[in-house]
């Protein structure tokens, strides 16, 4: 059974009696695995004697959408055809063509209205929210949203936390109750069910000229291989090379292998966070281990915390009252440069550090964390005001980072004004809130070595 805790119902009454099947719709849970809106499908189609069926749509016009997010996309579908198919459910894949070309009706729809009960995807941000109430105000079936976004559900928590020590606390005494792989249930009732379109089936061979048909951001080109197979390959890795040493090297962005490099795999739900803990669990105890389940249990369910409570998360109305009046006050105080948005995309600024690291977003999707600090800290001051910065770090962290348009996405941004944070020694355009040096970075880590493994400039661009 599944958690109460991790239904979200949009308030319709229960499944339709006259429905054919039950529809899962997946949305940002891309995985066949550890997926609880998967599970709550199967074991309502089971109770309803129906088949279940996956629809997973890609639209053209999301924000940002490019060559390099929906090459990660597709290339997750190949591993999800695999996977469902092992698992005998019936799983269909939709690529919209854009505009002009589409269907008179939508697919999802035409699906939904056969269906008994619709779930989907539970995610607090970016479109997901949109989609779920469209679909709501377009069907006459339920359409009821799982969360498998975290090890604890969303819904555990009835507040926002507002620093790390307080959300740790209230955590920690329910992980051993969550932390644990979901059985899921099998189907029984199998039947082919006519999808009313033709399904998409990528290959590796086949995206590149699948994307290059679409309206879509050319100048974003593919970065990483998406894919449960390439994301537990990465976290094998990592587990096996890197784990042991992350206490100690996860603060050097030279070190390549020292952090996961998963954070793409689980913003897409191609590894679920349970596969991840325990995963590092199984591999050794220790203050490395510890360390790096506190990131990807209390860092990443912290920011999933302060999005869900906050749904101002992308404005800067977010930003802590303490924080938002010395911002404003620093408003005041001359910047020793602006940049506009071109020199900052482009990685055109004065700071060869700052322009290395956004060349990491700009050529590999991502960002070591350490240099997203510095990164974000740096725009402050060679913006107007507190609003600025946030436009233009949000649309250069969607746009050019795999990891993207995710609950970690905001709580990192603001965190460079203050959030989970406490006030420092006052500075110019800062106030109190905390200064990271680019220059004194350098005594940190070799940033020789940073500024020569991202030299290379994104072809085509700028
Ligand atoms: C300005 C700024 C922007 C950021 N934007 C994003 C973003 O768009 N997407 C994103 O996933 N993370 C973001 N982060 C958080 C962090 O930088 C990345 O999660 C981390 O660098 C991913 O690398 P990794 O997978 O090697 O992490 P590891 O160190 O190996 O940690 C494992 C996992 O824990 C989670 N995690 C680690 N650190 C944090 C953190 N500080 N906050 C939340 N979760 C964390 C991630 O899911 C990560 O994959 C941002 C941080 C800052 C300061």
């Amino acid at each position: 059974m599944i958690d109460d805790l991790r239904i979200h119902p949009g308030g319709e009454p229960g499944p339709r009696p006259a429905g054919e099947l039950v529809l899962y719709w997946m949305q940002s849970t891309h995985r066949a695995h550890d997926n609880f809106a998967l599970d709550f499908a199967i074991e309502q189609a089971n109770a309803l004697r129906l088949p279940v069926v996956v629809y997973h749509g890609l639209r053209v016009d999301y924000p940002w959408a490019s060559d390099r997010l929906h090459t990660f996309i597709l290339e997750a579908v190949v591993d999800l055809y695999a996977d469902f198919e092992a698992r005998g459910i019936q799983y269909g894949f939709y690529l919209d063509p854009g505009p002009g070309r589409r269907p008179a009706r939508s697919p999802l729809v035409l699906l939904a209205e056969r269906a008994a009960l619709v779930v989907t995807d539970y995610f607090p941000t970016f479109i997901v929210p949109r989609q779920t109430r469209a679909l709501r105000r377009k069907v006459e079936p339920p359409v009821v949203a799982v969360d498998s976004c975290t090890v604890v559900p969303l819904a555990f928590f009835d507040r926002a936390h507002l620093t790390a020590i307080s959300f740790r606390s209230a955590l920690n005494p329910a992980v051993p109750h969550y932390l644990r792989r979901p059985e899921s249930p099998e189907p029984r009732i199998q039947r082919a069910i006519d999808l009313s379109f033709e399904p998409l089936v990528p290959t590796a061979a086949t995206i590149p000229a699948l994307v290059a048909g679409l309206s879509i951001d050319h100048a974003v080109p593919p970065a990483i291989r998406g894919g449960t197979r390439a994301g537990r390959e990465r976290l094998a890795e990592f587990l096996a090379t890197g784990l042991s040493s992350y206490a100690e090297l996860r603060g050097d962005p030279t070190a390549e292998h020292a952090t996961s490099r998963i954070s793409p795999y689980l913003h897409f739900g191609n590894l679920s966070p349970h596969e991840v803990v325990l995963g590092a669990r199984e591999a050794g105890a220790g203050q490395s281990s510890d360390k790096f389940q506190d990131e990807a249990l209390v860092w990443r369910e912290l920011s999933y915390n302060f999005v869900q409570h906050d749904p101002k998360h992308r404005t800067v109305d977010a930003i802590p009252g303490w924080a938002r009046e010395e911002l404003r006050k620093g408003e005041a105080d001359a910047r020793p440069v602006l940049y506009t948005d071109a020199e900052l995309e482009y990685a055109r600024t004065g700071n060869e550090l700052w322009n290395a690291s956004q060349r990491a977003f700009l050529v590999d999707g991502w960002m070591h964390n350490v240099m997203r600090m510095l990164w974000g800290k740096a725009v402050l001051q060679w913006t107007p005001n507190a609003a600025e910065c946030l436009r233009i770090l949000e649309h250069l962290n969607n746009k050019y980072s795999l990891d993207g348009r995710d609950p970690s996405t905001y709580a990192g941004i603001h965190w460079i004004f203050g959030k989970f944070d406490r006030p420092f020694y006052r500075r110019p355009v800062y106030g109190t809130v905390r200064y990271q040096s680019l220059k004194a970075a350098a005594g940190k880590f070799d940033t020789e070595a940073y500024l020569s493994r991202h030299a290379r400039e994104l072809p085509g661009i700028g």
